[in-house]
This record gives C-alpha cells, structure tokens and sequence, in this order.
C-alpha cells in the first residue's frame, strides 16, 4: 500500500493511544498538589480539545481554558467596518482569507457588503491576488490581511511580489497580531480596566503554526518572569495529550520550562527566512484593539513608513471611521477571550447565537471557542 497523507495522521489521532496517555495523567495528577489551568493560545487546539472530547478523557484537577487563538475571532469591530466601507468603494475589490467575510461589524459583514453589491472574495493564500489584479487592471485589490504570525510571512511575500514586479493596483490593510504580547496581556495587564492578575492560568499549551515561524524562542520569558511553563503543542489529540503529560509532570517535578512537543516541525529557532521577510516590512504598532481585550501595547503590525504608497488606511484615511465601537452587551466573548468563562456561560449561547447566525465574533469561525463548543460540545 503506498503512503497516503491521511496514514501520516493516523498514529496522531490513534484511540488506543490517547487512551494509553489519558491513563498516564490520570495516574501523574493523583500527585498534584492543586489543580491546574492550561490556556490553549491557538484557535487549531481548541476544535482538536472539543472535537475529539480530551476534558472529558482527563482527570478533574486538570482543565482547559480556552484563549484568544482565532484571528478571526479576535478581529474588532471597529477593523471589520473599515473592510466594509473599503468594500464598498466603487473601482475596490476587496480580497480577505476565510471565515472573515462572515464577521458581523456594525453595518454587517462582508457576506452582506457583497449582497449589496460589493466585490469581496476569499482566498485561500494571499498570493491569489496576483491573480485577481491581473485579471482586473482598472480595479484597485485591497487586500485585507488577518493572522497571527501563521501568515503575516504570506502577506510579507505578496507585497515583495508587488514591489518586485511593479504592480501598481494592490493594496493591503494590515490586521496582523502577535501572539506573546496577548499571553503577557493575559498575566500582566498594564490595563487598569483588565484584572489580569485575577487570571486562573498556570501553563500554556504553545501554539503549533505560529512557533513553526516564530520558534519556541518567543516563550522564553513566561517560564522566567512570570513562572507559567509553556508546551508547544502539535495540532492532533495525540499531541495535546502528549503536551498536557508533559506539563503534568513538569509540576510533579517542581520545574518550569519552555519544552517543544510539536518537536517534528517547531524548532527554538523557527523559520529565519521568514522572519527576515516580516522583519523586512512591517513595524510593531503602538497598541493594537483586540474584540474583547482592548487596547494591547505592541501586538499589531502596520507597513514601514517607506511602503506607504501600498497602505490603504493611509491612502483611505478619509473614508475609514474611527470611532470605538462596542460588542453586543450580551456577548461575553471578552471573558471567554481572557479565560474567565466557558461559551455555554452565555445566556444567548445556541439560541440567539449560533453558527449560521452569528452575534459575536467567537461564534463565527470554526476554531473559536463558541463554535467549537457548539458543534461539538454536545450542549445544545
Ligand atoms: S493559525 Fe494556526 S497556530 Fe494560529 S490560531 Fe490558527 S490554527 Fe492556531
Ligand atoms: S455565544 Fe455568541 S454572543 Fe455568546 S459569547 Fe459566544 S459569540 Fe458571544
């Protein structure tokens, strides 16, 4: 039988083996003194925790709080109407990745931009937008650029791209946010509004794609300032069950380290090639808004100075609107955000929220923590 992609998986989401791990915390946990909260920064470990039900596979003293691991979920209102009025300029094609266009922001979402008559389309990498542009000379492509350190490298790649072939009609706005300054926000809020220091975390579960790029160098301080142990983590059930024994015994053992599990393709390092490309054209903004947390000092990115002329919320700035905008004040996606609650603490979760309509942002996409426990949590 020749190898498939689907063989390579399956020792990663082997029962037999999940069960053989479950048993090994099962029997490590009995020697914790208190419990411990393990906070998953990546929106891929939420929908692998739900969809294959590891809380209920581990012990009591053990449990997960979901964070702020979807950019789609993290995206702020205040960014998604900016997409919509872009959207709706007449020689605009707006170009954005996935679940985005499903976003509500005030005036709705750009599935409902492009129902009154706005050319938005979804990609599935930034580069398609060569595509687009070429196909439509008289338009200018904005393209709407999301992610956290995942794709920030594809957006970099295409705006290389646009300056190495002089292409004159593609723009970007830039929504790219940084994981480690929303961990430190988490334990260490300088926001007088934020009581981060009430916060229940004790390790994080590091996340798979963005330590891929960035290497698992960018964890190096919460193990040392502020005695939370980090595990990079792959995506599959095996993995996590991996990283959760691991973080298990780190605390049996008195230790707090930053270890790799994700080893077959996470290094300390990460992808310097990449890196060199972020490095090459975006800055760190001075704060960044994120849906539910607020202002974060330095965890968003914006173009260099000297690629203005591609900056659409420069070139734009007239039209974009820049009040603060407040989330539906019956959504706590904010607490869920923080790990204070669980979705089903929602008094509209799976009635006036659900899936197919959407009120706040957590619900949108598959890797947010509402959706996730919407399809599969089991709960309606
Ligand atoms: S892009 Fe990858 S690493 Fe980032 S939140 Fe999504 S699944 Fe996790
Ligand atoms: S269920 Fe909907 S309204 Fe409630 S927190 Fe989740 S996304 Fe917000």
């Amino acid at each position: 039988m020749g190898l498939e992609l689907k063989n390579l998986y399956d020792d990663f989401r082997d029962g037999n083996t999940i069960k053989a791990y479950a048993k090994i915390i099962k029997e490590d946990a009995k020697k914790l003194k208190n419990q411990i909260n393990i906070m998953e920064v990546c929106g891929g470990h939420t929908h692998t925790i739900m969809k294959y039900g590891l809380p209920q596979l581990l012990p009591s003293n053990i449990k997960f709080i979901h964070g702020p691991g979807c950019p789609v979920c993290i995206m702020p209102k205040e960014r998604i109407d900016h997409a919509y009025v872009l959207s709706m300029v007449e020689d605009v094609i707006l170009v954005t990745l996935g679940d985005m266009i499903k976003v509500p922001g005030s005036n709705g979402s750009l599935q409902d931009a492009r129902s009154r008559g706005s050319d938005v389309r979804f990609v599935y990498s930034p580069l398609e937008c060569l595509k687009i542009a070429n196909e439509n000379p008289t338009k200018k492509i904005i393209f709407f650029a999301i992610g956290f350190e995942t794709t920030t490298p594809m957006t970099a790649a295409l705006l290389d791209a646009v300056i190495k072939k002089d292409i004159k009609n593609i723009f970007f706005h830039i929504n790219h946010v940084t994981v480690p300054e929303v961990m430190r926000e988490l334990i260490d809020s300088r926001d007088e509004h934020v009581d981060s220091y009430n916060n229940k975390i004790d390790a994080f579960l590091g996340p798979s794609h963005v330590s891929v790029i960035s290497g698992s160098k960018i964890y190096e301080e919460f193990p040392r300032d502020y005695n939370r142990l980090v595990v990079v983590s792959g995506f599959e059930p095996v993995d996590v069950m991996q990283a959760i024994s691991m973080i298990v015994k780190q605390f049996i053992e008195g230790r707090c380290e930053l270890e790799i599990e994700y080893k077959r393709l996470v290094t300390y390092d990460g992808n310097l090639k990449a890196q060199e490309l972020i490095e090459r054209y975006f800055d760190k903004r001075d704060l960044f808004k994120w849906r539910g947390l607020g202002n974060i000092p330095k965890s968003g990115l914006k173009l260099k100075p000297e690629f203005k002329e591609y900056d659409a919320e420069i070139i734009y700035k007239d039209i974009l609107p820049i009040g603060e905008i407040e989330d539906h004040k019956l959504c706590i996606c904010g607490d869920i955000l923080r790990g204070m609650a669980n979705p089903p603490e929602c008094t509209i979760f799976g009635t006036a929220c659900k899936p197919t309509s959407p009120i706040g942002s957590c619900m949108v996409s598959s890797e947010g923590a509402c959706a996730a426990y919407y399809k599969y949590g089991n709960l309606r």
